[in-house]
């Protein structure tokens, strides 16, 4: 993989040549009463028929984390012609991969032994799609692995190989698996290539589960101009934001309250911050009267609503040759075309198999959930991989999604 700014740069002008940048307010969070942005994952129907409406009502845009799949499949999911209008009418569309797979490492839970078909792990998520090839790796050693499964028993969840292990990994020494690189790049890129090809414009991803790692994040910072769900803290900096870093809060009632969410937009107003509320409109605490709740609110406080990319635009995040003439109103501490911050590109420029051990404890469980036993944007139920590997991908996502709340 090159440098990532050049690659960021050129792909930032080609995603702004193509969407007109000149539409786009250029007015970061900070010179303002702060900014607020709405994301909705996973793109079921419900994103259509049920937060469209309220968001049309309101005046005010959100962004849906599509799969691209699930979109392509124009079935029971949100269909093309749906999200279409919806961008048609201000809606930022994401890529939230091509099937929801999980991009992130999955931490080993017990130690493999040579010769060992099942490997132990935290949730069998790589199990969901037989065929997928997974590198197993601790500090000392790696190899590929081709996964045919995954199931549980008293132990826990496990993968099923199709080879014995070669190696041996040990929790001890930060064992743990990923996606080899093909499919993560399949994740990636070609999800991004495939929602474009279908009409949609796509800047940002959306970690399904929220699991990220380093070498994820390299193919993310390759091909996208930001995330939508680096972790749970949904207030980010209204000025000079990360846009690999930026955050989100759940914003359904099992998750905030009333009170929760009224505090949470003050802190935005009175420090110009830039929030994100996200959601899962199958969810059934995420109602229409919540959605409109938190749009009033943020009206009331003053709170500009819009997509992640006019977020990113105002902040100068995208490059300033980006903008239209006479769209000058960049603040002027405002650093446009930001190269990605040393910590930043100290993460993006390990190669993807060397992970630290410091990264791989931290990283799997950082997956998001903060502090919270039902880890947001994860299954709270557990997945039943088996089921879904004995059935068609899509009927997967469908009763994954019909059991996710
Ligand atoms: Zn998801």
């Amino acid at each position: 993989m090159n440098s990532v700014t050049p690659t960021r740069r050129q792909y930032v002008q080609a995603a702004a040549a193509g969407i007109g940048l000149s539409a786009i307010p250029v007015a970061s969070a900070q010179e303002s009463n702060g900014q607020l942005v709405f994301v909705y994952d996973d793109s079921p129907a419900s994103d259509y028929s049920k937060a469209f409406p309220v968001h049309r009502e309101e005046d005010a845009p959100a962004c849906v984390g599509a799969i691209a799949s699930v979109v392509e499949a124009d079935d029971e999911g949100l269909s093309r012609d749906q999200l279409l209008e919806m961008q048609d009418a201000g809606w930022e569309v994401m890529s939230h991969t091509l099937e929801h797979r999980a991009v992130g490492p999955i931490t080993i839970t017990e130690d493999v032994e040579s010769g060992d078909e099942r490997v132990y792990v935290e949730r069998s998520l790589h199990g969901g799609f037989p065929g997928d090839t997974v590198l197993i790796t601790d500090d000392d050693d790696e190899e590929v692995a081709t996964v045919v499964g995954g199931e549980s028993d008293e132990r826990g969840d496990y993968l099923l190989l199709e080879e014995p292990v070669e190696g041996s990994y040990a929790v001890d020494d930060g064992a743990y698996e990923r996606l080899t690189d093909d499919v993560l790049e399949r994740a990636t890129k070609e999800s991004k290539e495939r929602l474009e090809s279908m009409g949609f414009d796509v800047d940002s991803f959306v970690f399904p589960y929220g699991r990220r790692g380093p070498a994820v994040m390299e193919f993310v910072e390759e091909h996208y101009a930001g995330v939508a769900n680096y972790d749970y803290d949904g207030l980010n900096p209204g000025e000079d934001a990360d846009p690999y870093r930026i955050g989100r809060e759940y914003f359904r009632e099992e998750r905030m309250s009333e009170t929760e969410i009224t505090d949470f937009l003050d802190t935005v107003q009175r420090d110009g911050m830039l929030g994100m509320f996200a959601g899962h409109n199958y969810a059934d605490d995420l109602t229409q009267e919540r959605i409109r709740f938190a749009i009033r609110q943020a009206k009331q406080r003053g709170i500009e609503i819009v997509t992640l990319r006019e977020a990113f635009a105002g902040q100068g995040l995208l490059d300033e040759s980006d903008t239209a003439e006479g769209e000058t109103t960049q603040t002027p501490t405002a650093t446009p075309t930001q190269s990605p911050t040393p910590t930043r590109s100290s993460t993006a420029t390990q190669s993807p198999t060397s992970q630290t051990s410091q990264t791989t404890s931290s990283e799997p469980t950082t997956s998001p959930s903060s502090g919270s036993t039902a880890t947001p944007g994860t299954l709270s139920s557990k997945p039943t991989p088996a089921d879904r590997s004995n059935s068609s991908f899509l009927d997967g996502v469908l009763q994954w999604l019909s059991g996710l709340f």
